[in-house]
């Protein structure tokens, strides 16, 4: 059965009503300490110094001033102003998540396997000049030598131009006891006219995929690291937008071969338009790989942080 919480603009002052108050997800908003603010267009929740905004029908959200998805369209219960209903889908595996940082079981970030997608004869998109293979695996150099100058352990899922199988790479993690896994890649659009960066964790289980699909019945091995993998995007996709000015497409979920057998928090990052002119020259540029590495290494810190406050 379906739980909506109805979060209520009136009752802001003091914090939340709910409809169903019996549900477990009550309870959780509750303890959570959630404080709220709704108008017409939009409703905050504000915890711990984090925001995320929602908006009536739409599935982005704005966490701490940056794009992020919901798992459904976040909905204002109809005639009431100010008035907004948000699944347990949504407050479990997005909005909890985000305000409270979750980064458990995530160990502390010693090893790190980065993953420069395709390679070999599996090219990914082309643009005039590049091919993606190539311009991710310069990219991932960058990264690897970023984290190794910070005092991270780095593998690569493939240190020349050669095939390895999307299961083989996520195994990789669990062969080598990985802590975190970063698959690197570039995006294409037909009309060739796209632009920005966006992150993707792997959709959290039991929900749909940022662009629909299927919701497979069984939970996938990184399922365990939910709350991990979307903060993981978080940190990394805010630092990329700002290193690279943008235009920001947002955290998404998405069902990616790559990530589904990653043994360890994961993400998939697209870094730019390979297919568009203007910005497959900015990707192939390494003053701007160097950015673009600095900011991914900046997110995997900030993340690790935060594994680091849990131990204590
Ligand atoms: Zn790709």
């Amino acid at each position: 059965m379906k739980q909506t919480i109805l979060l209520c603009g009136a009752a802001a002052a003091v914090g939340l009503t709910f409809a169903g108050c019996h549900s477990p997800v009550s309870r959780e908003i509750r303890a959570l300490g959630v404080q709220s603010e709704a108008s017409e267009r939009s409703c905050t929740l504000r915890r711990n110094g984090n925001f995320i905004t929602i908006y009536p029908g739409s599935l982005r959200a704005n966490f701490n001033g940056g794009w992020v998805h919901l798992v459904e369209p976040a909905q204002r219960t109809e005639g009431k102003s100010g008035v907004y209903s948000l699944s347990e889908a949504n407050l479990k595996k997005v909005v909890a998540p985000l305000l409270n940082r979750e980064v458990a079981p995530a160990k502390p970030v010693k090893m790190i396997l980065i993953d420069p997608g395709h390679g070999g004869s599996e090219t990914g998109a082309t643009g005039a000049k590049h091919q993606e293979k190539t311009l991710n695996f310069a990219l991932a150099q960058k990264i690897r030598d970023e984290l190794v100058k910070r005092g991270f352990t780095v593998k690569m899922t493939r240190d020349t131009d050669k095939d390895v199988s999307l299961d083989a790479r996520g195994n990789l993690s669990g062969t080598l006891k990985a802590d975190l896994f970063i698959s690197v890649h570039h995006n294409a659009a037909a009309n060739r006219t796209g632009t920005g960066v966006e992150t993707f964790a792997m959709t959290p289980d039991g929900c749909r995929s940022t662009g629909g699909g299927a919701v497979p019945k069984q939970a996938t091995l990184s399922n365990r690291y939910d709350g991990a993998n979307l903060n993981l995007a978080q940190e990394i996709q805010s630092r990329l937008v700002k290193a690279t000015g943008g235009p920001d497409r947002g955290v998404k979920f998405a069902r990616f071969r790559v990530l589904v057998k990653a043994h360890c928090p994961a993400v998939l990052v697209e870094a730019g338009f390979i297919t568009t002119p203007k910005e497959e020259l900015a990707i192939a540029d390494p003053a701007r790989q160097r950015k673009v590495a600095a900011a991914v290494a900046d997110g995997v810190e900030a993340f690790n942080r935060r594994t680091a406050a849990m131990k204590k």
